[in-house]
């Protein structure tokens, strides 16, 4: 069984460690380097993207978590997750500490105040036929992707909010807050994927 890390510096990190606890998989909160040594994978929770990159510098984080990224382990951003995640970034505030590790241009907060939170069903073709529910709170938007990045959800109005690139997947909502585990469960996948081919 794969061993996943959970970013806890600030955010939603308990309710990712639950999820993964409830499909079994062995999950241990992320605060110090070396913490990140045995995991198989990480991930990087929903919270503030600049409150969590500030103290990922003061934690000394970003640095061996932008090797071992580069390196091929497995990682995961939600929400503020994903925007640490992105090679570029429209409005980050200036000096916000980013991993910059996919190839996707972000815009955060990119709903605005009259939909600042909302929820809606997305179609997800990667995790079956089910409508995927899925929670926004302050969502950013991905607004442009490389060509090795796969789109897996967008909303109606085509704003993309699902995306992956080889081992690295990134989430504008909050699956860790609805009790579907399916995107946990696919990222397990990713994670013992890349876990078997290493070992
Ligand atoms: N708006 C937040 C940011 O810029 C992200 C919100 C969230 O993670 N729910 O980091």
């Amino acid at each position: 069984m794969a061993r996943i890390g959970v970013l806890a510096l600030q955010g939603d990190f308990r309710e990712h460690i639950g999820a993964l606890r409830r499909l079994g998989a062995e999950a241990h909160p992320v605060r110090l380097p070396q913490d990140l040594e045995r995991v198989d994978g990480v991930i990087i929770p929903g919270g503030e993207s600049t409150v969590m990159g500030k103290l990922m510098v003061a934690y000394a984080l970003d640095q061996p978590l932008r090797e071992r990224i580069q390196a091929g382990l497995p990682t995961w951003g939600t929400c503020a997750g994903l925007i640490l995640l992105a090679r570029a970034t429209d409005n980050a505030l200036l000096g916000q500490p980013l991993l910059a590790a996919m190839d996707i241009r972000v815009c955060r907060n990119a709903f605005g105040a009259q939909r600042e939170s909302f929820e809606t069903d997305l179609r997800v073709p990667a995790l079956g036929d089910q409508p995927y529910h899925a929670v926004f709170i302050r969502a950013p938007s991905v607004d442009e992707v490389g060509t090795g990045v796969e789109v897996l959800a967008r909303l109606e109005s085509g704003h993309i909010v699902a995306v992956r690139q080889g081992p690295l997947l990134g989430t504008a909502f909050h699956p860790e807050v609805t009790g579907d585990l399916r995107f946990h469960a696919y990222f397990l996948g990713i994670t013992q994927g890349a876990h078997a081919a290493a070992h």
